[in-house]
């Protein structure tokens, strides 16, 4: 097959939800009805790591386990599609942006009795940035819920996205019925129960009116109602508005029961896009010049959008998880960090392609390939097998927490720096030296992360550290156009300037107004809350 049919049958996603909405019995029952289960203990072994600290390290324990079900690979249809775990406590958030950064479609899932949640709504400004087309599933159909009108206006309103409904729920809760297939013009009737396939669900042609009202009775006639309604008053079917991220397919089921899950599956392949082009910058005449890397061009471009430590504490293993942009992965090639210009020499390679972890054989655009390296790989860096070109867009978030490091044992000093270096590069923490010297600092988006890291260190690198509160609040990323303008603002300023782990300047704040105070005595200055790797 050439490169681009074989993008072309690609599809790469995330599912995005509030905690609780069901997204782990979705992933569950996706890779389930995909034929690509083997892997349902590790799913759920995942979802433990955001409930508290101690359940996050007992899952580090078996770190195996949570690597292999970062990226779900599953064959449907003749399609090749790559599920990418995005962790769900909040504190993590920086993690999911990144992972979004790395797929072409996101899927939603939405508790039909909560409505629209708060991270819910974060993570669709996300997908909104980048215009990320987003399949909607509103699950929990057996429960007592909202009116799906009700939810869909929800949606438009608190989401900005026209809905479009596929399915139509046929009553809820005690009497859920099944859902109307407005496509196929026919109702799939629900049963409960976690066993059945989706083709065990009997069906029932829409044609079939007289059957379907004496049967289901006011259910049907309401929901046939509130179905003209909800068609009648929303947009038509745009593909190219759903790939601009403007209109959402609706879908509604129950993912415990195994319902309605298929037509979410069916959606991914007719309307979910394949890999997508990709934007980088590449120097000409030492000018950088934007340019589009097209799936289907034969070198090998990819970008590092996460890293995570391996299994062996001892080894100091990590596996940078590479989103490919284009070309070909095959077994041995020889392939480039941009950054350092270092061959990237990793000790193992895993694709994702049949769940074996052993198994590598091809990769192509939209996949993920994970090299295990000791080191010399960090987030956003650029890999390629000769082209000279650097990926943006994969995003760092201005801490809004900061601690100091205190080493307990200072014989550990190295291990330490050790430690924070490539817990930095790992994007675990926001890594911060002053640039007046003192004790390293630790910025992060929620606390969580310091915890995790306050443990790693002891764990792996045997650095027993105090986390200590410090006065700052905020940071910002801070530009000029002129070097000597630049000059001037850290003079200005000594104590409170820090260089991050890519040794960016950054501006520490203790409070809302410095920014604001600092814009006004530094017009020139450009302060910038969020980094993209460049
Ligand atoms: P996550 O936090 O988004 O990953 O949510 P989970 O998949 O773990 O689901 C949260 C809870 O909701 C679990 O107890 C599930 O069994 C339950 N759940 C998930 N889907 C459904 C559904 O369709 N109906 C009902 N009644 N419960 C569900």
């Amino acid at each position: 097959m050439s490169y681009l049919s074989e993008t072309r049958r690609r599809r790469t996603f995330a599912i995005i939800s509030h905690p609780d909405a069901g997204k782990t019995t979705l992933t569950e029952k996706l890779l389930l009805f995909s034929g690509a289960i083997q892997i349902a203990g590790s799913v759920k072994a995942r979802k433990a790591s955001r409930h508290a600290t101690s359940d996050w390290m007992e899952i580090e324990k078996q770190r195996g386990i949570s690597v292999a079900s970062s990226v779900m690979q599953m064959a449907y249809r003749d399609h090749v599609i790559n599920l990418l775990d995005t962790p769900g406590h909040k504190d993590f958030s920086e993690d999911t942006y990144r992972v979004l950064t790395a797929v072409d479609s996101a899927l939603m899932v939405i508790d039909a009795a909560n409505g629209v949640e708060a991270q819910t709504r974060r993570l669709i400004e996300v997908c909104r940035q980048r215009d990320t087309p987003i399949i909607t599933f509103v699950n929990k159909m057996d429960r007592e819920v909202r009116e799906p009108l009700d939810i869909l206006d929800e949606v438009e309103r608190e989401l900005g996205m026209a809905c479009v409904p596929m399915t139509w729920p046929v009553g809820q809760g005690k009497t859920f019925r099944g859902i109307m297939n407005l496509r196929t013009q026919a109702m799939t009737v629900f049963e409960s129960g976690s066993e059945r396939l989706p083709q065990d669900f009997e069906t029932i042609p829409l044609s079939e009116r007289e059957t379907l009202t004496k049967r289901f009775g006011a259910d049907f006639e309401h929901a046939m109602e509130s179905m003209e309604l909800a068609t009648g008053a929303s947009h038509a079917w745009d593909h190219n508005a759903f790939l601009a991220g403007k209109q959402t397919p609706v879908f509604f089921g129950s993912g415990v029961n195994n319902f309605g899950v298929m037509e979410v599956l069916d959606a991914l392949v007719d309307l979910a896009p394949s890999p997508q082009s990709r934007t980088s910058t590449t120097l000409v005449n030492r000018q950088p010049v934007v340019k589009e890397i097209q799936p289907e061009d034969k070198d090998f471009a990819g970008v590092v959008f996460k890293v995570q430590a391996n299994m062996d504490a001892n080894h100091r293993d990590r596996i940078a998880f590479v989103r490919m942009a284009s070309g070909k992965y095959t077994p041995g090639m020889k392939l480039r960090v941009q950054r350092t210009a270092k061959e990237l020499r990793p000790t193992s390679v895993v694709t994702f392609m049949s769940q074996r972890r052993e198994a590598v054989d091809e990769a192509y655009a939209g996949d993920i390939v994970g090299f295990t390296t000791h080191g010399g790989v960090q987030l956003g860096d650029t890999i390629t097998d000769g082209a000279a070109l650097q990926f943006t867009g994969l995003p760092f978030f201005a801490p809004e927490l900061f601690m100091t490091v205190i080493l307990k044992n200072p014989l550990r000093t190295k291990q330490l720096q050790q430690g924070l270096a490539q817990l930095g590069e790992e994007g675990a923490i926001q890594v911060f030296r002053p640039e007046i010297g003192g004790p390293m600092l630790l910025g992060a988006v929620g606390q969580l992360q310091f915890e995790v890291v306050q443990h790693r260190l002891k764990a792996e690198y045997d650095a027993d550290v105090k986390l200590e509160g410090c006065q700052y609040t905020g940071a910002r990323w801070i530009t000029a156009d002129t070097p000597a303008e630049l000059r001037e603002f850290v003079n200005a300023y000594p104590q409170r300037m820090a260089k991050d782990a890519a040794d960016t300047l950054a501006f520490l704040c203790t409070s809302p107004y410095d920014v604001r105070l600092a814009q006004e005595r530094f017009p020139k200055i450009h302060f910038h809350p969020l980094r993209e790797h460049a």
